[in-house]
């Protein structure tokens, strides 16, 4: 690792320990009003899910600072995630699919251009969203999926490696008895992340090792565009976390973003899609696995959120604007109707 990076990486740890955590206020049902950014000309915003969105946010903010590009940001943003070995769902250390082996999913999606790149059950290699953002600026093509993603890869020089750490496969022995339709409890999520630039143009980033003991082969919503994320330049972006299969059945983040065109504010957009699938699926009530949630940020850089679960993990998006100390938020689950 070179000494710049490695500076990069230290100064993103001392911010991400700085850090404050936004609740709502009390006896809020949804979150409180999505967070503005001040009038005027556009300010570099960029929200990530989770708490680990810190980590991802701060690199992105401190990449936009230093006037890198805004895809440059977000892909440094989520390599910092996809590094980390204590992030069990995402990149090196994540959860394996049933046969222990790690296949990762990943999508990045530039509003300039509407162009994207994604990469689906791809192994041995740490980062798919840098392999994604290849598929993006090196091809025609948008998703390469399997032995053809890991085989472009290897093409362009990435390095392959094992991605199972003894926290990972001591994970997967333990489950190992009984995987098919057994709940994938906790034990999964994607960092995704939205980014506004200094011209107010968006892009979006998603990556993640998808459900834990999934059939091998299985993909997500994370690679599939307008699934798991998307973006429209003159509107806004969305993208999702929770179960792939859910989003997928309501090209959620698509739907998202058609509902902030419409004039729904960020998190009204989300919540509105949540709602939506508790109707076409209802089991989503009654099973405590089902768990989803959402970002969006708009064009003017308003963001907000949504989620729908009935586990106890608090869900909180990370959010950096401008050269503000970023912040982890959380938002209250969405009470069914
Ligand atoms: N959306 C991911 C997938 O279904 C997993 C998650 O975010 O929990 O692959």
């Amino acid at each position: 690792m070179g000494k710049s990076r490695r500076q990069f990486l230290r100064d993103v740890a001392a911010a991400v320990a700085a850090a404050t955590i936004v609740r709502p206020r009390a006896g809020r049902a949804a979150e409180p009003p999505a967070p503005m950014p001040p009038a005027g000309a556009p300010v570099p915003t960029i929200i990530a899910t989770w708490d680990y969105g810190l980590e991802l946010v701060t690199a992105a903010q401190k990449a936009l600072l230093s006037k890198r590009d805004l895809l440059d940001a977000l892909e440094m943003g989520v390599n910092v995630v996809e590094d980390d070995p204590n992030v069990l769902s995402v990149g090196y250390g994540g959860l394996p699919n049933e046969d222990g082996i790690v296949q990762l999913d990943a999508a990045i999606m530039d509003g300039r251009t509407h162009r994207a790149g994604s990469v689906a059950a791809l192994e041995r290699i740490k980062n798919p969203i840098s392999v994604a953002r290849k598929v993006m600026e090196r091809t025609d093509h948008v998703l390469l999926v399997g032995a053809g993603a890991n085989a472009f890869a290897k093409k362009l020089g990435f390095v392959e490696q094992e991605l199972l750490t003894a926290k990972s496969r001591e994970a997967w022995q333990k489950a190992k008895a009984s995987f098919w339709k057994k709940s994938p409890g906790e034990r999964h999520d994607t960092v995704c992340c939205i980014g506004m630039d200094e011209r107010g143009d968006l892009a979006t980033a998603v990556s993640t090792s998808g459900l834990p003991w999934k059939l091998a082969g299985r993909v997500g919503d994370s690679p599939i565009i307008g699934a798991g994320s998307y973006v429209d330049n003159e509107v806004g972006a969305a993208c999702a976390t929770g179960v792939g299969e859910l989003t997928l059945r309501t090209c959620a983040s698509f739907a998202i973003v058609e509902r902030m065109r419409a004039g729904a504010d960020p998190s009204a957009a989300c919540t509105a899609a949540l709602n939506q699938i508790l109707k076409i699926a209802p089991e989503v009530r009654t099973n405590p696995a089902l768990q989803l949630a959402f970002i969006a940020m708009n064009k003017r850089g308003q963001v907000g959120a949504a989620v729908y679960r009935k586990q106890k993990k608090v869900f909180r998006y990370a959010l950096a604007r401008g050269a503000q100390a970023p912040a982890l938020h959380d938002v209250a689950p969405l009470l069914p109707s």
